[in-house]
Formats: C-alpha cells, structure tokens, sequence
C-alpha cells in the first residue's frame, strides 16, 4: 500500500501521460496555452525523477478494493492507515485531513472518514486495490444536475440523451480553468444524488483511451470531447485547444421521479494508479494503468518549446519586492512576471484570519502567494519545501481586495483567477493577479531557493503563512490594475461558443 500511494503521487499513469502529450503537440508553439502545457510536462518528469508529489494538493485519497472471500478487511484497513501515515511523515502526501468544525488538522491524512476506504468481496484469489488522489481544486468543480433543467448557454435540456449531453458540455464550461484544466470528466446518469456522484467517479477509473460497450454512450463521449475543446477555455483556462482530455459515461437505472446528471471532474495531474496483490502474502503480483507506451518528458521542455514561437514572445518583467504602485501599473495582461526575492503564501485561513488581525510581517509592496506546499522539517529543525504550485484563488475573492488595501499587498498569485471584487480593488488599488501553473508543485518547488520563517503555524501546514524566498519564479499578469482580466475573457468567449451547441444533436 505504501508503494501504491507513493506512485501514485509522483509518477502518472501511462494512459494520462499519452492523452497529455497528444493535447501539447495539437498546441501552436510559443503560445500561453502550449508554454504552460510545457511547464506542466516538465513537472510531470521532475516529480517521476525525484519521487515526489507531482501537485502539492495530494487530495483526497479513495482507496477502492476487491477482495477475496474471507479476506480480513478490518486488518486491511489497518495497514492502508499505516501506510497513509508512513507516506505522509516522508512528504510523498501533504497532511489533507481537517475536522470540518474546529479546522484542526490531524497531520497525518488520517481522521473521521478519510482517507476513503471501499471493500467490495469478489470470486478471484487475489486482491486488486486502486486509488484515486483527486484534489480540491477539481473537486470543487464537481457539478450535479437534475432534469429537466435551464441549461446557462444551452437552454432547455429535458430528460433525454440530448439533455444529458448539454449538462456535460456545461459542466466543462463552467469548470473553465479552476480545476487546472485541460481535465478529465467521469460522468454518472441516474442513480439517486449520491450514486450518480459515485457512478460518476468510478468512471475516472476507466483508462482514457477504452470504448464504452454502450453504443450510445460512446458515441456521447466522442461528441463531448470533440465539442468541449473547441470552447476555448484551453490549458489553466489560458484560451487554447486543449480543454478536455478524457469523458467517461456510466448510466444507471433511477426513479421514474428524478433525473440525476452528475459530473466528477479531475484536472490534469489525474492521479490513479492500481496493484493486484498475492491474497497469501501482499506481495504487489502487477500494477495496472501502465500498459502501452509510458511517455517521459525531459527537463528542458519549456525553453524548447518557447524558441520557436508563432505568436510575438510576451512582454517580460522582473520583480522583486518590496514592489511599487507604479511598477504595479505598468503591467497589463499577458505579462510574464519572473519574481526574485520574497513571497509569502496565504490561502483560506490567513485570509479569513487577516480580515479581523494584524498581519504577523509587514506586507506593504509584498506578494502573496496563494499557496498550501508540502513542507518537510529536517534533523536540525530547518524546513524544506517538497511541493509548492498554487491553488485555487477564487475562494479568497470575499477577502483579497480588502486585505491588499489593508496591507498595501501588491501582487497575488495563484491559479483559476479571481472575480469582479477583486478586479475593482486591483484597479483602485494598483494591484496585480498573477497566475501559476496548477499543479506544477515540483517546477515551483525548484524556484524556492530558501524558507526564512514561518507564522500562524496554529492553521496547520498548508494554511500557515510561509514566508519563501524565491528565484526566477514565473507567472502570467492575467489580471491588471486597468481593469483587464482574462478570465473574464475567456469565459464570455467559451460561453459564445458554448451557445452554437444548442440544437438537438439526439
Ligand atoms: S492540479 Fe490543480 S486541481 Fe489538481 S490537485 Fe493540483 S491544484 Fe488541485
């Protein structure tokens, strides 16, 4: 259980690596779209070289197992516990588990109801485990649609095969880039509210490239994939061709009175490995996802990529904080910003905490980083950064605009962008939102040449405030201080797009 979990945080399998290189060669050179493809390939070979997380965001770990009759699931379970636990003290998983009332973390990913642990007993001898690592930034962006239903963009979707197929273009549509796009999607038609969800992540256990026997629904998942990537959205929702890399469709039977469409979306760093194992004595007997040709990607692949551009190369800047208004006002979007010195991450708990308290470090010109890494301490009490890519900013929008005015904060960087608030306040302000790759933990990582400290550890490790020191850490302006956002762009774009797909295709 221990190798199962440590794989399956640092080595994709090999039928998501091929789907993510079939989506980067489709990519024009030199564009947003195909340099963060690069960064994100790049990541995948660092976290496969160096054994650790590929995201930082290890997520929530579903362990799903066959076993033999008579098997002693209690011991089983057990043992997944103890090498949850090993994995976690050795950094391969960030401690994830939090009591939802008080928001304590339990430090090693065990705790009420987590990790995720289903049995099911079945004829063979052996005992066949999978896990799946599905992390919050996708998961947030699970969506649940009941029939009939007023479909944004698409109108009227009834309780058919063409309804169902507006729910799913919709879904992709309004992940846009938030859960690090380009993604996969397991669907679940039927069921009641909760089987339809579980109906539709066990389909993310389907391999990317398998047909459905159901001529129907393989036919749906061919359309979806074809329709969803010319929305726009692209890597990160960065516009570009590759938006969705995999649609998997499961249907089941459901009460004459209600219609669930339910939609597991999973981002890119698509983490799912599985082992059969010797009933007798445990021993891993073969590993499943690593069939077919495994693609590797090399080191250099960003700088590869970006010398032979099509489009005019972006505009770069070099910061280092403390920044000035003026420097701030100077940026527009599709910048790239490379950062030297200073950065301090912040995400939920910072924000919320700095809303009603002083900050523990003067934050005038600073930037914060919306970030909750891996973090190792070594025998002398020093801390190391093991992942460290951004997360999700959109959750900060209650707050990030007051907190920058407060604090004098210049720049912010995360992932998915933010919304009209937020915008408003970098334009009042003169403020910067600059977005990371998703997901590229172990790319950040490297760029984290230092950890001179670190307060409000009372949140835990990934809510703390760490305050990094950086080199050459990139980022794209994707939102400005004139009122310019991409987001907002790309998703008034992708919604026009989306419209086209209106007329009954069933
Ligand atoms: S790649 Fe993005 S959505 Fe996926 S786990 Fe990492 S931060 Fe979350």
């Amino acid at each position: 259980m221990y190798n199962l979990i440590v794989e399956t945080s640092t080595n994709l399998p090999h039928d998501v690596r091929r789907a993510i290189d079939r989506a980067k060669q489709k990519e024009n050179a030199g564009t947003r779209a195909a340099l963060s493809l690069a960064t994100i390939t790049q990541n995948i070979g660092m976290a496969d070289d160096h054994v650790l997380p590929i995201c930082q965001d290890t997520g929530m770990l579903t362990f799903e197992a066959k076993v033999p009759v008579g098997a002693d699931q209690i011991e089983m379970k057990k043992q997944i516990h103890e090498a949850v636990r090993q994995a976690t003290a050795d950094g391969k998983l960030r401690p994830n588990s939090v009591d939802s009332l008080t928001g304590e973390n339990s430090g090693d990913n065990i705790g009420e109801g987590t990790p995720i642990i289903h049995f099911t007993q079945w004829e063979k001898d052996e005992i066949d485990v999978r896990l799946i690592m599905k992390g919050g930034g996708c998961e947030n962006k699970n969506i649940q649609y009941s029939l009939p239903a007023e479909i944004e963009g698409l109108g009227r979707a009834g309780r058919d095969l063409d309804g169902i197929r507006k729910c799913i273009l919709h879904s992709v549509y309004q992940a846009q880039g938030q859960g690090c796009s380009a993604g996969f999607i397991g669907v679940g038609i039927g069921g009641d509210r909760i089987s339809s969800y579980a109906l539709a992540k066990e389909q993310l256990f389907r391999k990317v490239d398998d047909v459905n026997p159901n001529e129907n629904l393989a036919h749906l998942e061919d359309y979806v994939l074809e329709k969803a990537n010319t929305l726009g959205i692209g890597t990160m929702g960065f516009g570009g061709e590759a938006t969705l890399l995999g649609c998997k469709v499961g249907a089941g039977n459901r009460l004459p009175a209600s219609f669930f469409v339910s939609v597991a979306y999973n981002c890119w760093a698509f983490r799912r490995l599985g082992v059969t194992l010797d009933a007798e004595n445990g021993a891993i007997q073969s590993w499943l996802y690593k069939d077919g040709d495994k693609v590797t990607f090399a080191e250099e692949e960003v700088a590869a990529t970006s010398e032979d551009p099509i489009e005019e190369a972006p505009r770069e800047v070099v910061l280092e904080a403390p920044i000035t208004e003026e420097q701030i006002r100077d940026l527009k979007v599709g910048d790239v910003v490379v950062i030297n010195g200073m950065m301090h991450t912040g995400r939920d708990a910072i924000h919320h905490h700095l809303m009603e308290h002083d900050a523990p470090i003067d934050l005038n010109g600073q930037v914060i980083y919306h970030c909750g890494p891996v973090m190792l301490k070594d025998g002398d009490g020093n801390w190391h950064v093991k992942a460290a890519g951004p997360t999700t900013s959109i959750r900060e929008e209650p707050y990030q605009g007051d907190i920058m005015k407060k604090f004098g904060i210049r720049a912010v960087i995360g992932k998915g962008g933010m919304g009209p608030k937020t915008l408003k306040a970098l334009e009042e302000h003169g403020g910067v939102y600059l977005n990371a790759i998703g997901g590229a933990a172990q790319y950040y990582a490297d760029c984290i040449k230092g950890v001179e400290g670190v307060d409000l550890m009372e949140f835990g490790i990934p809510e703390a405030m760490w305050h990094l020191r950086v080199e050459g850490f990139r980022a794209i302006v994707t939102m400005d201080a004139h009122g310019n956002s991409l987001h907002r762009d790309v998703e008034k774009t992708s919604l026009e797009r989306l419209s086209q797909y209106k007329e009954r295709v069933y």
